[in-house]
């Protein structure tokens, strides 16, 4: 990353701190803006910042992050060496699912951070960041396990870390191979597969609130 880019990074961050575009911006405590390394090669996208994360300003600071912490730990990564960002920044009352017209006012942030920090591999975790950033209707039980080409780089959905806390223990194990599919990826070792819709950008107006799109509007 270039030091402009640094520079552009840092701006962002600023803008989205005031940012008052959504009505989640009445009960945060702290924008989550993201956190970790701007050089880092992987990026991970999860879905909005729940009390804990709201209350330090942090992205996944509690449970959900321990595990995170965990699991990349298992494929010889540090926190510290990726990058963490959310498809929301402020918290939803009551750790409610961000709604269309939210995710609409936000992804904007989204954008500009994964093209500035320009990761080889952008890791999803749960539905709301797959579905966004692969401008799929498809679950993540459906998307999940496959290395996806995107933007010229990889993108690994996978399960939020929520699930595998509270699910079987077959969710953890799924995590486990999607985070060896990252391994791969970063180690240049996968050949990346089609996404099965075109994830070109376009410039029809968002007229369905609920065909999120990260590169519309
Ligand atoms: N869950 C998320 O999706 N993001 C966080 O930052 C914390 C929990």
């Amino acid at each position: 990353m270039t030091s402009e880019a640094i520079l552009q990074l840092e701006a962002l961050r600023a803008e989205a701190l005031a940012c008052t575009a959504c009505r989640l911006a009445e009960g945060r405590t702290h924008v989550v803006f993201g956190d970790g390394s701007p050089e880092a090669d992987i990026v991970f996208v999860g879905e909005a910042p729940g009390q804990r994360e709201d209350e330090q300003g942090l992205p996944f600071v509690g449970p959900s992050g321990r595990l995170l912490d965990q699991l990349l730990g298992e494929i010889g990564v540090e926190r510290a060496d990726v990058y963490i960002a959310n498809v929301v920044k402020c918290r939803p009352p009551k750790n409610r699912d961000p709604r269309p017209d939210e995710i609409d006012a936000c992804k904007g942030y989204l954008r500009e951070q994964l093209r500035l920090i320009d990761p080889s591999v952008v890791v999803t975790l749960g539905n709301f960041s797959t579905k966004l950033l692969l401008r799929t209707e498809l679950g993540i039980t459906r998307m999940r396990g496959t290395a996806y080409e995107w933007w010229g780089r990889y993108l690994v959905p996978t399960f939020h870390p929520a699930a595998a806390l509270r699910g079987p223990a077959q969710v953890l194990e799924d995590m486990r191979y999607d985070l060896r599919l990252v391994r791969d990826a970063v180690d240049g070792n996968l050949a990346p597969a089609p996404v099965t819709e075109d994830p070109a950008p376009s410039d029809e107006p968002l007229d369905d609130p609920t065909q999120l799109d990260l590169f519309r509007g």
